[in-house]
């Protein structure tokens, strides 16, 4: 590696950063530990373990074992809600907004009705907002503000989001103007993925996909803790790979799109239109009709992850979607997925229907923890 000369204050922050990420995905460890683990001096650890000690980041739990020969090992552990972030997702005609500790544990919540037509009207409500939050909760780290549609994370430039109908919108401008603290924005989707991998407990050395089923669908690889989004931000718009040509018309003004067929409001009309009053919730009323239904979108999706597994090969494809409770929808995604993929990509690809549903909010709110770990200089 280059050396860039910037000195040992940039070093020090940066080993500080590094820790903070290990104490965080470890909970408990100790100074022997977290020197062994990073491969730095005991010394430049101990510094660091008194320096957050002293900001009360921290606190020691006393001895956790005690080595045949030399000194006892101390647990060491963060005081998460010293070090809260904020995640607000915005969506068709509602913002919804969460407080999390370090360790994404949830401390406030709300749930907003408004007006998302008009992109200068609801940014101000956003700026307004965030200024509520700061003042309430004066330690927060950062704020990360999710969009559905094609946004570009680093000029917080939204270009086209079909579910807000807003085009070409410079968000971040806008604002920083506002926000005295660390803001980022971020796809919601993309933002649901980060958390949802770390949720999994999945290795951080393969790429996973996240699938997310709601009003619409989207979907992000993540690979080595970090979203990849592509050339054009549009990396992992699984919503748009297209599985029933000339199918029904999709919002982004195509036919067939697995959004069209798949996300919650075409299935909900499916399920209409074969019974009137029917959801997948009530399957007991007609369960053969609701089976039918759930298999036929489920195939679909299967059909869908296919074409995932073979252009990324992730190990894991993490389906966050509200029928994960029917059974008949889960087999015939794992039966298309299976046979429509290559038998040995399909073997080795691992796919979860986990119960828990992913708040994109908690997600954001852990992007910003995570930006606030990246290494600088
Ligand atoms: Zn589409």
């Amino acid at each position: 590696m280059k050396t860039n000369g910037k000195g040992p204050a940039l070093l020090r922050l940066n080993n500080q950063k590094r820790v903070m990420t290990q104490l965080r995905k470890l909970r408990v460890t100790s100074r022997q530990d977290l020197a062994q683990t990073l491969a730095l001096s005991k010394n430049t650890v101990s510094l660091i373990i008194d320096d957050l000690l002293e900001q009360q980041l921290i606190e020691e739990l006393g001895p956790v074992s005690v080595a045949a020969a030399g000194r006892p090992k101390i647990g060491i552990t963060l005081r998460p809600e010293r070090l809260k972030s904020a995640g607000v997702m915005v969506e068709r005609n509602v913002i919804h907004w969460r407080i999390c500790d370090y360790f994404s544990q949830v401390l406030a919540e709300q749930t907003l009705r408004t007006e998302t037509r008009n992109p200068t009207r609801l940014l101000a409500e956003l700026a307004m907002l965030c200024r509520e939050l700061t003042e309430k909760h004066p330690d927060l780290l950062g704020i990360g503000i999710g969009f559905p549609g094609i946004v570009d994370p680093r000029r917080g430039w939204m270009h086209l989001s079909s579910h807000l109908e807003w085009q070409d919108v410079d968000l971040l401008t806008t604002l920083r103007k506002h926000i005295r603290l660390p803001v980022r924005i971020m796809n919601n989707v993309k933002a649901a993925a980060l958390l949802a991998v770390q949720q999994a407990g999945l290795s951080v050395e393969s790429g996973h996909f996240y699938l997310r089923i709601s009003e619409g669908i989207g979907g992000a690889l993540v690979q080595h803790g970090e979203v990849f989004t592509g050339h054009s931000w549009t990396a992992g718009e699984a919503g748009h790979l297209i599985v029933q040509p000339g199918g029904p018309r999709c919002c982004c003004g195509r036919r067939g799109c697995l959004e069209a067929l798949v996300s919650q409001p075409a299935v909900k009309q499916q399920l209409a239109q074969r019974q009137p009053g029917l959801s997948w919730q009530n399957r007991d009323s007609a369960p053969r009709v609701v089976d039918e239904v759930m298999t036929q979108a489920g195939s679909y999706l299967g059909a869908a992850l296919s074409q995932i597994m073979l252009l990324l090969n992730p190990a894991t494809i993490i389906i966050d979607c509200p029928w994960n409770v029917s059974a008949a929808f889960c087999q015939a995604v794992r039966e298309t997925a299976n046979s429509n993929a290559l038998a040995f990509t399909a073997a080795h690809t691992q796919l979860c229907f986990p119960e828990q549903r992913i708040d994109p909010a908690n997600g954001l709110a852990l992007a910003v923890i995570e930006q606030s770990e990246q290494r600088v200089g």
